[in-house]
């Protein structure tokens, strides 16, 4: 069976929020890095999927204009945060910032990208509301630079 560095993170250890580089790749000189933006503490709370799919649309087009290179941004399948993919090695203050600044914006805007019926796959599930009500408490909570100590 392949080995999937996520799965061997203690997730009874982590201290949600925060940012993690958890895996990164060269071939050919070209560094390609995954992080996992936690939002919520796994197994004690979970995004309602309309918060996660709002969330999602908002941080595709909002991390982009944050930071350059962005390959993906997906919702993790327990709903407690996203992977993000990204061409070149960072610095992790560069995505935590990118982050809150992303997090920030979504608790102003009024406008959800591609949620028309032919832009989206579940056109029906989204909550503006609830995605602003997460993005507040994370940066309430603040995001940390470590997953096992609080480094704000
Ligand atoms: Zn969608």
């Amino acid at each position: 069976m392949a080995k999937v560095e996520s799965f061997s993170l203690n997730h009874d250890l982590v201290k949600a929020p925060y940012v993690r580089l958890a895996g990164s790749e060269t071939q050919q000189d070209v560094t390609i890095e995954k992080y996992d933006l936690r939002f919520l503490q796994p197994n004690a709370d979970a995004l309602p999927t309309a918060a996660l799919h709002t969330l999602e649309h908002l941080l595709a087009t909002q991390m982009r204009d944050e930071l350059t290179g962005i390959i993906d941004i997906s919702p993790m399948g327990c709903r407690t945060g996203f992977y993000m993919i990204v061409w070149g090695q960072h610095d992790i203050k560069e995505i935590r910032d990118a982050l809150y600044n992303t997090l920030v914006f979504i608790t102003k805007t009024d406008f959800v990208p591609a949620v028309a019926r032919e832009a989206c796959g579940n056109y029906r599930d989204h909550s503006l509301f609830s995605a602003k009500e997460y993005a507040q408490q994370v940066l309430d909570q603040g995001i940390s630079l470590d997953p096992f100590q609080r480094i704000l």
